[in-house]
């Protein structure tokens, strides 16, 4: 399966699961495709580790919620056209 990913606006392979229970995990099949995906992983060690985000607190899990919102470019709109 393909995906016109939103990030890098290319066809590519989409992740073959959700990387996350309910809603965000279905955009981020249905918007992102893997090369991204792979990049988010080691963007977020770096994340985790510049915040020192602690996942005992709610907190950390929003925070890094947001960061992957940005670098995926979810919340920009999809590009038009097939
Ligand atoms: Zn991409």
């Amino acid at each position: 399966m393909t995906v016109n990913c939103v990030r890098c606006h290319q066809d590519k392979p989409a992740l073959e699961a959700p990387p996350y229970p309910g809603d965000l995990g279905e955009e981020i099949v249905a918007k992102i495709c893997n090369d991204c995906w792979n990049e988010w992983l080691q963007a977020e060690i770096i994340v985790i580790n510049e915040f020192r985000l602690n996942f005992m607190e709610p907190r950390a899990n929003e925070i890094l919620v947001r960061h992957l919102r940005e670098f995926l470019a979810l919340d920009q709109p999809a590009p038009t056209g097939e």
